[in-house]
């Protein structure tokens, strides 16, 4: 688990949001705004735009000039189905409403456009200086982009990679955190001092994902409650019968280590929903299960009611509750029984402090229209590593700038 001495005090100073001498300074502003967007031009989970625009508007009312930089998807140079000139669309027509101007901007030299308020730049990795691993181009790459800017802002917690805009611009100018990123550290920080029982409940696809997060979680979690396709890899090392679940078989052999480490607080599957296809083809048939076992030439899809009641009654006792991962394939309607069944039977712990995370959890959420969590972090794989190490680069190069 991440770890600062002081930290609320210190984030109180490092957030942007609480200086009051902005209005003659220009901004340079990562914010995270990687969408997908799909092959019909609409945008797949409005989250992340939702979360980043506050922030742009608000800094925009206080500043001189803002600039702002985001990326989306992972483009090796111009790729024309990757800009984000879709979503810069969508932050004028709000702008537009507060009559604050805004310019977009396909090259970061051209960035310094006159008597315009806001300049959205192009996605930052079309550029060959943002992931670069030299440290001149890097350079020369980051005296482009903070060429007359006075302070940085870092808003993207999600995108938690060190390359120039995430990390290294804020080696070479003071350099605060923007008020999305504080939310997050906020939100998470408070699972280091946990009100007992703390459970986790992770689901989703891979085991591999969450190896680090699963041992962090055995020393300080009370319990682990197992669901979506990474329970077979568990199941199958066990011994079980999985039928053709999805698993990794070069994962079995740490899969058995992690349930020896885990002294019984491992929960796994005891039945589940299968399939004949993994497919919603028209010859598809869905049942559930009454043992553990996935009867031969099936797919597990999802937990089983025998399940869903076990994992409701540990939730239903427990304080503090993190959520990672669908429990099963939410994709179709089938198999999105158990996360709907185990999402709502969190929210209505009203007692506990809740917290989810995840690309594919929060989809999940959104399509169930459930709401009820405390936190939400829109991050998978930066909060699992901010739950598992005790560093976090892209938000220490800030706060190490502003030691109490
Ligand atoms: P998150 O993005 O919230 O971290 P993951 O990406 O780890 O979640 O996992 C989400 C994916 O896991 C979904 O696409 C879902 O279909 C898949 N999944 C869940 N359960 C199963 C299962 N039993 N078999 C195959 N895929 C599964
Ligand atoms: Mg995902």
């Amino acid at each position: 688990m991440y770890h600062k001495k002081n930290l609320n005090e210190i984030l109180q100073q490092a957030n942007i949001l609480t200086r009051s001498d902005l209005s003659d300074k220009t901004i340079l502003l990562r914010s995270c705004l990687n969408l997908t967007i799909n092959a019909d031009g609409k945008i797949d989970d409005i989250t992340r735009l939702t979360e980043s625009y506050p922030t742009i508007e608000s800094l925009a009312l206080k500043c001189h000039k803002l600039i702002v930089i985001a990326h989306m998807g992972r483009p090796e140079g111009y790729d024309k189905s990757l800009s984000l000139f879709p979503i810069y669309q969508i932050i004028k027509s709000k702008l537009d409403t507060k009559a604050i101007s805004s310019e977009f901007c396909i090259k970061p030299e051209n960035k310094n456009i006159n008597d315009v308020k806001v300049v959205f730049i192009e996605n930052i990795r079309f550029f060959p200086g943002e992931e670069s691993t030299e440290e001149l181009t890097r350079n020369s790459f980051i005296n482009i982009l903070l060429k007359d800017v006075d302070y940085f802002v870092n808003d993207a917690f999600p995108d938690y990679r060190e390359s120039v805009s995430t990390y290294y611009l804020s080696t070479k100018i003071k350099s605060y955190l923007g008020p999305s990123f504080v939310k997050e550290i906020r939100g998470l920080s408070s699972l280091s001092t946990p009100k007992r029982p703390y459970i986790a409940i992770i689901g989703g696809s891979k085991l591999s994902d969450k190896i680090d997060i699963l041992k962090e979680f055995i020393k300080t979690t009370d319990g682990i409650l197992i669901a979506g396709a990474m329970a077979y890899t568990f199941l199958k090392a066990l011994g079980v019968e999985i039928g053709k679940s999805l698993y990794e078989e070069d994962k079995l052999d740490i899969a058995k280590s992690i349930i020896n480490e885990s002294k019984g607080k491992i929960l796994l599957p005891i039945d589940h929903m299968v399939c004949n296809e993994f497919n919603e083809s028209s010859s598809y048939i869905a049942k559930y299960t009454n043992t553990s076992q996935v009867p031969s030439g099936m797919y597990a899809i999802d937990i089983g009611l025998k399940t869903i009641n076990l994992y409701k009654s540990v939730i239903s006792k427990a304080k503090t509750i993190l959520l990672n991962g669908p429990m099963g394939v939410y994709e179709w309607k089938n198999s999105i029984k158990g996360s709907y069944e185990i999402y709502n039977s969190i929210i209505k712990n009203i007692d506990a402090y809740k917290v989810l995370g995840g690309g594919d959890s929060i989809s999940t959420l959104n399509k169930l229209h459930l709401a009820g969590f405390n936190h939400i972090s829109t991050g998978g794989g930066a909060m699992l590593t901010f739950l598992s190490k005790e560093r976090f680069p892209t938000l220490d190069i800030i706060l190490d700038q502003f030691e109490l």
